[in-house]
């Protein structure tokens, strides 16, 4: 019941403000499907009898006609109602979706590689859509249900006015039934739960590998075979459980036939029974049926009706516990000082959450603002992590980082955020144009130009037939490029200048670039980011020179710490062999 409060809240809230009129339209078709079997059932009746009896032709024809026309009619508008109707159910679905992408690209970046985050995210989408068949289905389930409550009443009325005993009967039926319905929904649910880790599974199949991204690596390692069978496991598991689900459900729907049955041979014998007794006319016989028929027919949906709400409402109560998803990290409201930043890590630790293992231990470090510091050391020291601590992607487990003498926990978020334009190793660019990715939705052509140009990229841009409109990969057009791993970290470097946040932040973005390349982007930017804080992660020593201060960062730790001359004149030193190591390139 609370989800089924929760979920009628939260949908209706947000979907009866976007969109009234569907709920305008739900409630007219209502009044018409429930005022239409009324037709049959009341004028019916009057055209047997009618024929039974005197068989006056006009009077005859006069209730036919009521009945076609009538019919006619309802069953234009409904038609027309439905097609309106329909329209919503995309646009509904449509609403939905984006909300639950919106606020996926909301969540607390540690929660994407949180399990129980993905699995409730997934869990959202589907209990949102084909499970619950969306608001729109919720909706269509509760204007149904409104409707079968004044159709009962009617029939109910009508029956008890010559065969009040023929309700005991259905009911007896309808109970008998909404036990077994209710079983059945009850593995139904059971086997959601069982299918949500396989689904989630055949989207990856379905859909994340045929992300042409995959596709040099599928073909050149040949990892058609290995996926096809992986594949082939999950699909077992899955049609497993279907198959259970239904081996299940078979004898409850055999069940409800049965009763079926049962019901319509004594309505039809108590009935016939009181006719033949000339307790009332053959045209009241079959208004009895008719009634009957309806009446047992709406209990059953009014049954179906609750139970498919409460289902669907189950399931669509995954969107609202995601939606509800508890943050990862707590949030301040602290204002940020304008202008360059104090920053300070004290004695911070740090575990990977669901992992016990320290990646981060004691790390002790401050940045003046407008320093240059270069972390080195070798893969796995932590020196990403360090970076992803500091930009609030993850909490330390342990000590706290500090800016401008204020824990970075009581800032808030978004304006933390702002303070930091960092080229992630696994940078992504978007199949946007270049524009977009670099400047997204505002854009500065003139600046635009200019950081292209400094990346130089403006060469390449110019050799386009749309420049900087020019859309990357393939995904919206035929014509998107592929820029090579170079012009994509340089695409990288150039978002992340565009920003113009106080602290910038390059780790190992220029894996990719010749030691030529890389060496002048350095050069270039350190003219570029001048007064700006900058944190540089990277292999290639080249880039320490340009740099305040140094930290070697092994096992979690900071090794050594200091400046270029420093660091090198340390005898056997961690980072007087690795420069000794690549001097020889750069000679
Ligand atoms: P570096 O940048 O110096 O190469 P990282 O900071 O990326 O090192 O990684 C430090 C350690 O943390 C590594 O042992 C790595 O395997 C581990 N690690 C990195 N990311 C995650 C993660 N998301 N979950 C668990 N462990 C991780």
């Amino acid at each position: 019941m609370k989800k089924l409060n929760s979920v009628i809240r939260v949908l209706f809230s947000t979907a009866w403000k976007r969109y009234p009129r569907f709920f305008l339209l739900e409630g007219l078709k209502t009044l018409i499907e429930t005022a239409r079997p009324f037709l049959g059932i009341f004028i019916t009746p009057l055209l047997v009898d009618e024929l039974c009896t005197s068989r006056n032709l006009r009077t005859l024809a006069l209730y036919a006609g009521i009945l076609v026309v009538g019919e006619c009619i309802l069953q234009v508008v409904n038609d027309r109602l439905n097609m309106t109707l329909q329209k919503y159910q995309e646009r509904l679905d449509n609403y939905f979706t984006m909300q639950i992408s919106l606020h996926s690209m909301g969540l607390d970046f540690q929660l994407t590689e949180d399990k129980a985050a993905l699995d409730q995210l997934e869990k959202a989408r589907t209990g949102m859509t084909w499970y619950s068949g969306g608001a729109y289905g919720i909706a269509e389930q509760l204007f149904m249900f409104l409707g079968n409550i004044f159709k009962i009443a009617g029939f109910v009325t009508v029956i008890t006015l010559h065969a009040p005993l023929l309700l005991a009967v259905i009911l007896v039926q309808v109970a008998l039934n909404g036990v077994a319905t209710s079983r059945q929904n009850k593995v139904e649910l059971e086997a959601y739960g069982r299918l949500s880790k396989a689904n989630r599974l055949f989207g990856y199949f379905g859909w994340g590998i045929v992300d042409f991204r995959f596709g040099k690596d599928i073909r050149l390692y040949d990892a058609r075979r290995m996926l096809v069978n992986k594949w082939k496991g999950y699909t077992k598991e899955s049609t497993e459980g279907w198959k259970w689900q239904a081996d299940k459900t078979y004898p409850y729907s055999m069940f409800m036939t049965v009763t079926g049955l049962v019901r319509a041979l004594i309505t039809y014998a108590y009935v016939g029974l009181l006719v033949i007794r000339q307790v009332f006319s053959i045209g009241t016989f079959t208004q009895m049926i008719s009634a009957a028929g309806g009446l047992n027919d709406t209990l059953g949906g009014l049954i179906w009706n609750v139970q498919e709400l409460t289902k669907r409402c189950n399931y669509a109560y995954e969107y609202v516990l995601f939606m509800e998803y508890p943050e990862a990290i707590p949030k301040g409201n602290a204002p940020v000082k304008k202008g360059e930043h104090l920053l300070e890590f004290q004695n911070v630790g740090f575990a990977y959450p669901g992992t016990d293992r320290k990646v981060l231990e004691g790390v002790n470090i401050t940045v003046e603002p407008g320093e240059h510091l270069s972390i080195v050391g070798l893969n796995g020291a932590g020196k990403t992590t360090f970076i992803k601590l500091l930009c609030r992607l993850y909490d330390p487990t342990e000590g706290r980082i500090l800016m401008d003498g204020r824990d970075i926990r009581e800032y808030d978020y978004q304006e933390y955020m702002r303070q930091f334009a960092p080229v992630f190793q696994d940078f992504k660019l978007f199949g946007f144009t270049i524009g977009e990715n670099i400047a997204f939705e505002d854009q500065d052509r003139e600046k635009l130009e200019r950081l292209l140009k400094l990346v130089e990229l403006d060469g390449m841009v110019e050799k386009l037939s749309k420049g900087a409109d020019t859309r990357l990969f393939k995904v919206f057009e035929e014509d998107g490029i592929e820029p090579s791993g170079g012009e994509q970290q340089k695409l990288a470097i150039a978002r992340a200048l565009y920003k113009e946040a106080p602290v910038i932040i390059l780790d190992e973005p220029t894996a990719a670039l010749d030691p030529i390349a890389e060496y002048e982007i350095y050069r270039q930017f350190h003219t570029l980011v001048g007064g700006k804080t900058a944190f540089y992660i990277s292999h290639r020593l080249s880039s320490c020179r340009f740099c305040d201060r140094i930290a070697v960062f092994e096992d979690g730790k900071i090794a050594e710490y200091g400046s270029h001359e420093e660091l090198a004149g340390i005898p056997g030193g961690i980072y007087a062999k690795m420069f000794e190591a690549q001097a020889q390139y750069y000679k």
